[in-house]
């Protein structure tokens, strides 16, 4: 599902695509022709949530824009006071991810997909981390070809776990040094 240059039914106006590709990125992600490209904002956000063995698992939600092969997350929601916190699982509250999801929305950035930490270096996705993600892609309504997963690592964000799901299968990126 996820090849060519083509990642999503891009319904943004020209104007808008110039606007939200700020040249300031830190880190891209690549494979299966698709270059995922971290804001510096979204980079800063991720640095105050590595996770060391003593805290909680946190995450949330990325959000962006896609043009031609590119996407670029440009923010991530962090834990709110509703999502339950623990240390292996990280369920988010339903009805606020929505509300957060029409915001992003309304200001041109798209659900792009979820994130968040494991104690690990190199993290690797549970399987009820891709069942998860799978889920949210399945049953979600949305217009993109596959939805991200990022596990967050506790050392360099550029040893972070990212994955690309169409719901039935995943692609591995891998960061562009
Ligand atoms: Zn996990």
């Amino acid at each position: 599902m996820v090849s060519g240059t083509q990642v999503g039914v891009s319904t943004l106006k020209l104007e808008q695509e110039v606007d939200l590709f700020m040249p300031n990125c830190t880190i891209r992600f690549v494979g299966v022709g698709i270059e995922l490209i971290f804001s510096f904002k979204a980079i800063e956000q991720f640095e105050k949530f590595k996770q060391n063995l003593t805290q909680n698992e946190a995450g949330g939600m990325l959000f962006g824009s896609f043009k031609g092969n590119q996407v670029i997350v440009e923010e991530i929601s962090t834990p709110s006071n509703g999502d339950k916190r623990a240390l292996f699982s990280f369920i988010w509250e339903k009805k606020a991810a929505n509300r957060v999801i029409k915001e992003q929305y309304s200001k041109g950035l798209h659900y792009l997909g979820d994130w968040h930490t494991h104690p690990e270096v190199f993290p690797e996705p549970s399987g009820s981390d891709i069942e998860s993600i799978r889920s949210t892609f399945n049953s979600s309504k949305h217009e993109l070809k596959f939805f991200i997963l990022f596990i967050l690592s506790n050392s360099e964000v550029v040893k972070s776990h990212v994955v690309l799901t169409d719901g039935s299968k995943e692609y591995k990126l891998n960061a562009h040094t």
